[in-house]
């Protein structure tokens, strides 16, 4: 038997793991968790559900999230983010989607989450049972504040991204970035290499582990393009690379290039925007 964990009752994603899970031949019964969010106790309420059942989730934040703490609370290996089963072995999507990993489960039971848009969701049929967390079992949310964004757009939303990496040079080179995306009411992204050198919070780190970002347009200054960097800006409908080395892997992702350093480029546009402007 499958037991699959839907986030809510007509989730697309969670339908997407019901497919997974009905591909592996068991009875399937589906379980949601009521109340608000809470990892480590919403994994124990699945966990108490699934008896000896293998368990399946969505390929979502939270999915993962959940079948994390139900892997550390049963003590078996857990396989995230899963597009095909073949008995104990797998194909799992790993490095924000450049990479496809052929892994072999070594444990009687299958904790698996579907990688998003892997399978086709599978219709509403199947019941789903909703389970209550015991109060006081884990972390309970108590309240939900906002980021201070300080009135300005904010990266997942923001049209326009400008987004800074090594080349910027330091905390202080971020201040031609702001004055530009201040202009295009844009928000200010970076690298990782930006928040390690503490250049930059770690809110504003764009990428694999940082915020996924999705604009019209995302300027890359002084940013090499790591594969890490790409998976978080790959969605944006154009990029604009200006970097100082002509081979930088950025303009092989670019739509539009300017070869060049960036702290003579970045005010340049800024001052020929001001013009158009008249401001
Ligand atoms: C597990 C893992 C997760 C990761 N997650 C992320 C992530 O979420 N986000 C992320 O960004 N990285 C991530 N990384 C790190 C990633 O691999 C790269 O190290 C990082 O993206 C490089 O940052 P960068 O492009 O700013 O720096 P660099 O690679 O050093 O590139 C700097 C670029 O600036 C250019 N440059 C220098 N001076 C100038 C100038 N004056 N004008 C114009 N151009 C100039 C250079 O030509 C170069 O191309 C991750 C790595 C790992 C292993």
């Amino acid at each position: 038997m499958t037991l699959v964990f839907f986030e809510s009752a007509d989730d697309e994603l969670s339908r997407q793991a019901l497919t997974l899970a009905q591909s592996l031949g068991d009875n399937v019964r589906a379980v949601t968790v009521d109340g608000p969010y809470a990892p480590a106790a919403w994994a124990t309420a699945i966990v108490e559900a699934a008896g000896e059942d293998d368990i399946v989730g969505p390929g979502s934040d939270r999915g993962n999230e959940v079948l994390a703490h139900v892997s550390a609370q049963l003590d078996l290996p857990f396989a995230a983010n899963v597009s095909e089963v073949r008995g104990d072995e797998l194909t799992r999507i790993r490095w924000g989607g450049t990479l496809l990993e052929e892994a072999r489960l070594h444990a009687d039971r299958r904790l698996l989450t579907a990688a998003p848009f892997a399978f086709a969701p599978t219709g509403g049929e199947l019941p789903v049972t909703v389970l209550t967390p015991l109060p006081g079992n884990g972390v309970q949310v108590v309240d939900h504040v906002a980021p201070d964004t300080g009135g300005k757009v904010s990266l997942a939303d923001a049209k326009v991204v400008v987004s800074g990496g090594r080349g910027v040079g330091s905390a202080e080179g971020f201040g031609i970035l702001e004055e530009l995306a201040a202009l295009l009411d844009a928000a200010v992204g970076c690298s990782r290499v930006v928040t390690s050198a503490g250049w930059r919070p770690h809110s504003d780190q764009v990428g694999q582990t940082g915020t996924k970002v999705s604009p019209d347009l995302y300027i890359a200054c002084g940013i090499s393009g790591a594969t890490q960097h790409i998976a978080g800006c790959k969605g944006a409908k154009a990029l604009l690379a200006i970097n100082a080395d002509r081979e930088a892997t950025i303009f092989a992702h670019a739509d539009y290039a300017v070869i060049g350093d960036l702290h003579e480029i970045v005010p340049a546009i800024t001052a020929e925007l001001r013009k158009v402007k008249g401001s």
